[in-house]
């Protein structure tokens, strides 16, 4: 089904167009190809799967990094620490979706050989969405789980209980392959909304749903402006102290554990900068219960969860990682909306790279 109306100055765009407009951005940036194919596929992808916080938008602020440095163009993922099962890789501050892919390769290699691979990635710029690394270690046969934190940027999650941020929205993924079938993929921030939303409501000046935000006295409020004007405010942690739990367990395995450290006064700055850290537990399903009863038993358990009566109003249980899949089916087909203010950032850059202004509207149109 298509989704719902368009918004004031949305553009749908054909996903492979997008993609070209991408790479061509970042080739003009001075991105290698191959950099700016990986960019390129992994933003229109989170796009097709309905996360736009972590799409095609994050381009002016990736281009507005190299400008400065935070985000190094063309550097490769670089071991730092190697004990066989358990490795360290530097990222240099490089695109992190050409240094996360890199390390997922070698810990995919490393999980082979020893039936698991523990991966700290350090200093990688922006990993964006930490599916696509599940996805990618799926794709191998691998069961994975990752854990990220965020530094070099300002604070925007409370802790639980608290009337002030300590961290940011610290996202977990765990991804389960199945035989001949997508995987199962829970992929999310642990913050009640992701950054990016709250971003887009306070640029159209609407109020936010009940329960996400709170002001600097720690009272709730549905401004999004709490973000964004002094005296600041904070988003909340989902579930309670379950999840504000696991994304305080997030900063120390990703920050302290890896050695990539965690966001503190220390390593906080009020830029734009976003290095992310992850820590990786890539697992050989061979070298536990076996692959043949590891599969078997993922299909009879998610046929059974599957299985449930659904509760009123809701069509159909669903696996982790198939809204996604739905939203693809149907962004294939009726292109990738793009909201009015994101299109003119990524006219605005694609200037500013000095792309053609004649190829612009030609790579870009649907
Ligand atoms: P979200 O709240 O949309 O949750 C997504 C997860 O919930 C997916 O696994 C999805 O399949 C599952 N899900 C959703 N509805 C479901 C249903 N009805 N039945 C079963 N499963 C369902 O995600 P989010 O918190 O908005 O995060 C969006 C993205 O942002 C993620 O990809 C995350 O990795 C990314 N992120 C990245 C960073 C970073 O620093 N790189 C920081 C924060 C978030």
């Amino acid at each position: 089904m298509a989704e719902g109306k368009s918004s004031v100055g949305e553009v749908r765009i054909k996903p492979d167009r997008l993609h070209a407009f991408t790479m061509a951005i970042c080739r003009a940036d001075g991105s290698s190809d191959r950099e700016a194919r990986l960019v390129a596929d992994h933003l229109v992808l989170a796009n097709l799967f309905g996360h736009d916080s972590h799409g095609v938008g994050m381009i002016p602020h990736y281009i507005q990094n190299t400008g400065t440095g935070a985000c190094v163009r063309n550097n490769h993922a670089k071991i730092i620490r190697d004990n066989g099962a358990v490795i360290v890789i530097d990222g240099g501050a490089g695109y992190g979706q050409v240094v996360a892919k890199e390390a997922m390769d070698i810990g995919i290699e490393r999980a082979k050989q020893h039936g698991v691979c523990v991966v700290g990635l350090t200093n990688a710029h922006h990993i964006g969405r930490i599916g696509h690394w599940g996805e990618q270690c799926a794709r191998a046969g691998m069961v994975s789980t990752h854990w990220v934190n965020v530094h070099g940027h300002k604070s925007l999650v409370a802790p639980f209980g608290g009337a002030e941020p300590r961290f940011t929205t610290n996202p977990y993924c765990t991804a389960v392959p199945r035989k001949g079938k997508e995987p199962i993929v829970l992929d999310f921030a642990t913050s009640q909304v992701a950054a990016g939303k709250v971003r887009v409501a306070n640029n159209k000046k609407v109020q936010m749903e009940e329960g996400l935000l709170i002001d600097a006295a720690g009272r709730p409020t549905t401004d999004p402006g709490v973000l964004y004007n002094p005296p600041f405010g904070a988003i909340l942690p989902f579930g309670l102290h379950k999840g504000g739990g696991l994304a305080v367990i997030c900063d120390l395995l990703a920050g302290a554990l890896t050695g990539g450290r965690t966001h503190s006064p220390r390593t906080k700055k009020d830029s734009t900068d976003i290095i992310n850290n992850m820590l990786s537990i890539i697992i050989d399903p061979k070298a536990m219960g076996g692959t043949e009863m590891f599969e078997d038993e993922v299909e009879t358990f998610i046929t059974w969860v599957k299985s449930a009566k659904p509760q009123p109003g809701v069509p159909e249980v669903l696996a982790p990682g198939e809204p996604e899949r739905a939203r693809k089916v149907d962004r294939e087909k009726n292109g990738v909306p793009i909201d009015g203010t994101t299109w003119q950032q990524l006219l605005d850059v694609a200037r500013k790279v000095r792309l053609n202004d004649t190829e612009i509207p030609q790579m870009a149109a649907a």
